[in-house]
């Protein structure tokens, strides 16, 4: 999928997203907050300027952010997102209630819509965990200007093809068409038992 799905997917499936930020003793605290809007490259919210969660965005200007759906774990996708916020001020709170309409339970006059600010999740990376498929899907993307790492285990020359990697493989995702083995980065779950059962210390985590 592009970038913009993945976010669209955020906003539009799943919605309500847990969100983490790091107060002023360095401790993470997570708080219940709904994306409203995306495009291209960015995810907005909108929050209270009275909340300890807006000084720890303006402090950071940072968050990381998971949102899941699914009825149990076997059925699940997650998306996470790491990424730098902004804020944006007032302008686009409008725009945010036409399309978040329940907004108006909750803020329900223009005085009381006086407290909110928009932010904007503008430059990230994100990974998408699909835990329905059999073997397990994943994949990351990003969006502004970050490039993406390639992270995860990757198997180098060194391999022998002695395959005692194979049978410690939850996923069976290592290929053996050649050697050195191959691991398919998008069914990997990141385990770390090839790296640990490998003789010849030919895997390696990036
Ligand atoms: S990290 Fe785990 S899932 Fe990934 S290839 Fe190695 S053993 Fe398989
Ligand atoms: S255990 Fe190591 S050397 Fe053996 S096949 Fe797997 S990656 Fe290659």
């Amino acid at each position: 999928m592009e970038t913009k799905e993945y976010l669209k997917y955020i906003v539009e499936e799943i919605h309500t997203t847990i969100v983490a930020t790091v107060d002023d003793e360095g401790l993470p605290v997570t708080a219940a907050i709904d994306m409203m809007d995306y495009d291209n490259d960015s995810l907005y919210f909108l929050t209270a300027k009275g909340k300890g969660f807006y000084d720890r965005l303006t402090k950071r200007q940072f968050l990381a952010l998971t949102a899941m759906k699914g009825e149990d774990t076997m059925s699940s996708v997650a998306v996470s997102i790491r990424g730098k916020v902004r804020d944006l001020g007032h302008d686009k709170i409008p725009e945010l209630f036409k399309k978040n309409p329940y907004m108006h339970q909750i803020y329900p006059t223009e005085e009381s819509m006086k407290a909110l600010t928009v932010f904007q999740i503008y430059e990230g990376t994100g990974e998408w965990f699909d835990l329905s498929k059999k073997p397990i899907e994943r994949a990351s993307f990003n969006f502004g200007k970050v490039e993406i790492k390639r992270e995860g285990y990757f198997v180098t020359d060194n391999c022998i093809g002695c395959g005692s990697c194979l049978s410690v493989c939850p996923q069976s995702c290592i290929i053996t068409t050649g050697i050195p083995y191959v691991i398919e980065q998008e069914h990997c779950l990141r385990c770390g038992n090839c790296l640990n059962t490998c003789p010849a210390g030919a895997v390696v985590r990036r």
